[in-house]
């Protein structure tokens, strides 16, 4: 005992910590005509974040209720925008199991209900809606993709364009399987001027427009961010603040578990374990590499980040290996995450330096570890040797 598997979403209850760990998955393959709904490969390697406190296993409650561990939390997980979501809810002593497993799952539902909207890779989602009118007139958006595509330009704005969701034009050009090849500098450059979030125009009536026909928007950098928070922000709604959601490396921790602060780790990127810990409250930690998924071509290799500049992958050799971001939500920490790693290593942590919502710990190809100031103190290393 002490698993449950509950039919939505394939949601896994589970009295053992040891899965809490992300696993990671990137945007899915471009694969021609868009089928009804792609599952999104996963990446290979190693898990981005990894949240650290989860040790003891603990006796199952009753058929209705999830299993409640030892230390007071209920565990779930279940697979979503192509990667692993999990959810570690601290049950406040006097809360009821049942009533907390039933907010995990309108929250795991939520991210379900997110990624159906936000998905570039589901044919019928308001997203692929939107991208088809481009050029047209504006559309009637959802709250949610209104909100989405709003956070995008203003922080695309902020990182001069490193992180533009209109990089897909050229995007959907790539392929990151291993063997892919890259596409013909012509077709990159026929699409290049498509790249332009400026052309996201969006109106006070909540519709919205792509300004050129051809143009497209991915929200792999962002909208899983955006899932977390509003799979936090249910759980909060529920009466339940003390929680960690967390999504292919993209974590949101609410609270606290008890007395305690919730401890967060980052994964190492050379192998399992991790490179160190931070404490954290009310915070969004998420950790992106290249590491994740690449392929290599005439001996480089290319990560599934694009510089909208270029529209080609990050050169391996001048990127950071790992770059992790805390920032007030999981919105802007996804979103930044992909924008600190295209300006790479120097450039990227003098943005995080100017930027008083963020923190950056950014491992460099030489494996130094970069602490943002605001990090230095809060910034538990790991033991040598793990
Ligand atoms: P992860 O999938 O590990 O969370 P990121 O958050 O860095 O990684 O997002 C990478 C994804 O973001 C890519 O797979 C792609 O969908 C999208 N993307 C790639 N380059 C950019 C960019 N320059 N700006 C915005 N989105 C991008
Ligand atoms: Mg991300």
């Amino acid at each position: 005992m002490g698993r449950r598997v509950d039919r939505l979403c394939g949601l896994l209850f589970s009295a053992f910590g040891l899965g809490l760990v992300a696993c990671g998955g990137a945007g899915p393959e471009a694969s021609g005509a868009a089928p009804t709904r792609v599952t999104p490969p996963k990446r290979d390697g190693a898990d981005p974040a990894k949240v650290v406190e989860i040790k003891e296993p603990a006796p199952a409650v009753d058929a209705e209720a999830p299993p409640v561990r030892k230390d007071g939390t209920i565990y779930a997980e279940s697979e979503l925008m192509g990667t692993r979501f999990s959810i570690n809810l601290w049950l406040d002593p006097g809360r009821d199991a049942a009533d907390g497993g039933a907010a995990v799952r309108e929250a795991i539902a939520e991210v379900d209900r997110i990624e159906g909207l936000a998905s570039e890779w589901i044919a019928e989602s308001e997203l692929s809606r939107f991208n088809a009118a481009a050029g047209g007139e504006p559309i009637a958006l959802s709250p949610d993709l209104f909100a989405i595509l709003q956070r995008s330009t203003v922080i695309a704005e902020a990182t001069s364009g490193a992180f533009d969701p209109t990089f897909f034009a050229i995007g959907d050009l790539w392929s990151f399987k291993p063997g892919a090849t890259p596409p013909t500098q012509e077709a990159i450059d026929a699409r290049l001027p498509l790249v332009d979030w400026r052309g996201i125009e969006l109106d006070a009536a909540g519709r919205g427009r792509l300004r050129d026909v051809g143009m497209k928007v991915g929200l792999g950098a962002i909208a899983k961010g955006y899932a977390v928070d509003r799979a936090s922000a249910l759980l909060r709604g529920r009466g339940f603040t003390n929680h960690i959601v967390e999504g292919g490396g993209d974590t949101f921790v609410s609270g606290s578990k008890g007395e305690r602060a919730w401890m967060v780790g980052i994964q190492r990127p050379d192998g399992p374990g991790t490179i160190g810990a931070l404490s954290l409250e009310n915070r969004a930690l998420v950790t992106s590499g290249g590491y994740q998924r690449y392929f290599e071509h005439d001996g480089k290799r290319y990560a599934h980040i694009i510089d909208p500049r270029t529209g080609w992958p990050l050169d391996e050799a001048d990127s950071a290996i790992s770059v992790s971001i805390v920032a007030d939500d999981a919105t802007d920490a996804d979103a930044y995450c992909t924008a600190v790693a295209v300006m790479g290593p120097e450039r990227g942590m003098a943005f995080v330096e100017s930027q008083p919502a963020l923190e950056a710990v950014i491992i460099e190809r030489s494996g130094e570890i970069s602490l943002s100031s605001g990090l230095r103190e809060r910034f538990v290393p790991a033991p040598p040797g793990r």
